[in-house]
């Protein structure tokens, strides 16, 4: 679907934000909903972690101020308004909206949800930043799965524009708009999407990526002409392969085996050289060494 834009005039009525899990995305989420005057609690089991990213988002912001990006005041209020705690009854305590960041695993994700409904207020909307995981499974154990939908933010968040609206098949269409505007209200573009493996964005971009890979394995160019080819021909930000490096190529395996399995279609099949690569821990950036060598590269 195209981008949608939220009425001007939209009221989403959305206040304090509670965000569960302080990881790579929960920080920044936190981040932005601070920045965009929301009332905003980060909860995270590990106490040190949660630590790390109230001092990374401090790190963030006081980077934007020296750069000329944000304005000291801005800069303040933001982290007035924030707060860590490492209880998620706490943190949903009088939140309009509660966004679960925690690693994807389904089993995991649906018991916050479930303690979540019990201590939040009942017009609370609850959703999940699940970047793969079915949005209606997860919301099916609900008592009112009509206010669960999902918000799916990019990595890093304070600089990625797009945030996919991921509708269930119980979400109510006022959530949706309700979303919608508080999303544009951090600034930041929505696009609407329905329940479906991949959602919009991972979908297609995953089919570019594995190409990518099958276009090394099969000896048609090296992976930084193959990038080139995107960069300079089709005006990509960046190549596949240097994509697949910073994302993860763990990360990015583990999506084509669940795309491949869930879609049934052999655009997802994971290639071969993938799976050498993962076995060999070669996982890109966060490795050192993927596609490219990170250790001499800036
Ligand atoms: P992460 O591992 O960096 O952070 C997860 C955090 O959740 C950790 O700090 C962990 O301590 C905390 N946690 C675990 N159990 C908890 C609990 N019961 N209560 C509170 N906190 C708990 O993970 P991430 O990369 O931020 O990913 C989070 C979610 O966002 C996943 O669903 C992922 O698929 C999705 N996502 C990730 C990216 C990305 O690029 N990393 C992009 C989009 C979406």
């Amino acid at each position: 679907m195209a981008n949608v834009k939220a009425p001007a005039t939209a009221d989403h009525g959305i206040g304090k934000v509670a965000v569960i899990g302080a990881g790579t995305m929960g920080h920044g989420i936190a981040q932005v909903a601070a920045m965009a005057s929301h009332d905003t609690v980060l909860c995270d089991v590990d106490a040190a972690q949660l630590e790390r990213a109230l001092a990374r988002i401090e790190t963030t912001l006081d980077k934007g101020v020296r750069l000329g990006k944000v304005a000291a005041s801005a800069r303040d209020g933001a982290l007035a308004r924030l707060a860590g705690t490492g209880g998620p009854r706490e943190a949903v305590d009088g939140a309009d909206l509660v966004i679960e960041a925690v690693p994807e695993e389904m089993a995991l994700k649906r018991r916050i949800f479930a303690e979540v409904e019990a201590a939040a207020p009942s017009g609370a909307i609850l959703a999940t930043n699940t970047s793969s995981l079915s949005v209606t499974e997860m919301g099916a154990a609900l008592t009112a799965p009509h206010r669960f939908l999902g918000l799916h933010f990019f990595n890093p968040v304070h600089i990625m524009a797009l945030v996919e609206v991921v509708k269930g098949n119980a979400t109510d269409p006022a959530v949706v708009d309700r979303c919608l505007a508080f999303v544009h209200g951090l600034g930041k573009e929505p696009i609407v999407v329905a329940d479906s493996p991949g959602f919009a964005s991972s979908r297609l971009g995953i089919v570019l990526g594995l190409e990518a890979i099958r276009m090394v394995e099969a000896g048609v160019a090296s992976p930084e002409d193959i990038d080139k080819a995107m960069v300079l021909g089709y005006r990509h930000p960046m190549g596949p392969l240097r994509l697949t490096d910073l994302v993860g190529l763990d990360v990015r395996l583990g999506i084509a085996r669940y795309l491949h399995e869930s879609l049934g279609s052999e655009a997802f099949r994971p290639p071969a050289l993938l799976e050498r690569m993962v076995a060999k821990g070669r996982l890109g950036k966060k490795a050192g060494r993927g596609f490219y060598d990170w250790d001499s590269r800036p």
